[in-house]
């Protein structure tokens, strides 16, 4: 996927700050940080959004949550709490279209959301 923006800085052309990172998965920090903690997690194959997912990649997407889970652990909000969250089209207000696991916490976050 040349022109996706994720998929770009899978392949470090765009810099972003970089987390985590192994064979099939990437996580970075969001650049318009939401929360003290803003971390997005992505598989480094594209895929649109969670309806472009299949039973083979259910490994996959395990790794990717449980990855935001090492994550919120290894930033000590594990305990306190925090809020992961897949936004799929227009109305859950995804703009960026190769799926990505918001990691979002260090401060108490408001329920429902907006
Ligand atoms: P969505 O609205 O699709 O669920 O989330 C897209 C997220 O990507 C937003 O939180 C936005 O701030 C973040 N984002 C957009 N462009 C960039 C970028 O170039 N670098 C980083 N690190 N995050 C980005
Ligand atoms: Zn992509």
């Amino acid at each position: 996927m040349g022109d996706c923006l994720f998929c770009k800085i899978v392949r470090h052309e765009i810099p972003a700050s970089i987390e985590y990172e192994d064979d099939r998965v990437l996580a970075f920090n969001d650049v318009n940080p939401q929360a003290p903690t803003h971390v997005l997690i992505v598989p480094k194959r594209h895929i649109a959004t969670l309806s472009e997912l299949s039973v083979e990649d259910d490994q996959l997407v395990g790794e990717i949550v449980r990855r935001a889970a090492a994550i919120a652990r290894a930033r000590g909000i594990s305990a306190g709490g925090f809020r992961t969250v897949f936004n799929t089209n227009r109305d859950a207000g995804q703009t960026v279209f190769h799926i990505h696991l918001h990691l979002i916490g260090g401060r108490s976050l408001g329920w429902p959301p907006g």
